[in-house]
């Protein structure tokens, strides 16, 4: 994904380790990148018919949205990450640590929307520790959903959340690796 990786060498920025890509990804959003991020997922597990997307609030609900249009609008369920008097029902709910703010926060799905029918691609914008989408895949665990894959628009290789994820089976696709982003030079695997 040159477009992406070119969006981050001319407007991302480090600081003590976080990529701050709010300038075209999860503050102000570049819809033309967003269009062809979406077409890359799909073109990596539109194949596997999926029936649903899942993500996590709030960043993810863009990527996965466009995601979803580009394998045929197919449904885009998000958990909550506040408690929300909106979620009426039974809940699916897993533990997460946030990786950017150090603190610990609960993930929320109502039960009615995931079925054990559903088969689930998991979108998010970074991985680090894998806590996010290990959280997301333990709800679909818990719903007794098939989990196709998770896509991640930026992995950060130098944390373990990659290696978590792919000794748990699950099928990872990444559209850019960033190695090291010392001195606040992003350098691509
Ligand atoms: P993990 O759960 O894999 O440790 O971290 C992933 C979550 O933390 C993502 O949902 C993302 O929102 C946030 N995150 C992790 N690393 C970064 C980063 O370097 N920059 C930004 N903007 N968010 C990050």
């Amino acid at each position: 994904m040159e477009l992406l990786k070119k969006a981050i060498i001319e407007k991302a920025t480090v600081d003590n380790g976080v990529v701050k890509v709010g300038a075209f990804l999860n503050h102000e959003i570049d819809i033309a990148l967003y269009r062809e991020i979406g077409k890359e997922f799909a073109l990596r597990f539109g194949q596997l018919n999926p029936t649903k997307i899942l993500t996590v609030e709030a960043s993810g609900i863009g990527l996965a949205v466009a995601a979803a249009m580009a394998m045929g609008d197919i449904p885009v369920v998000f958990a909550k990450k506040t408690k929300s008097k909106n979620l009426t029902g039974e809940k699916y709910s897993a533990k997460v640590r946030s990786f950017t703010k150090g603190i610990d926060y609960d993930v929320e799905v109502e039960k009615d929307r995931i079925n054990s029918r559903d088969r689930i691609i998991i979108i998010d914008d970074f991985l680090a520790k894998g806590q996010a989408v290990s959280g997301l895949a333990d709800i679909i665990d818990e719903a007794g959903a098939t989990l196709l894959g998770v896509g991640i628009v930026i992995e950060k290789g130098w944390d373990d959340g990659g290696k978590l994820l792919r000794a748990r089976g699950i099928n990872l696709q990444s559209l850019v690796v960033i190695k090291s982003a010392d001195d606040g030079k992003v350098v691509f695997e």
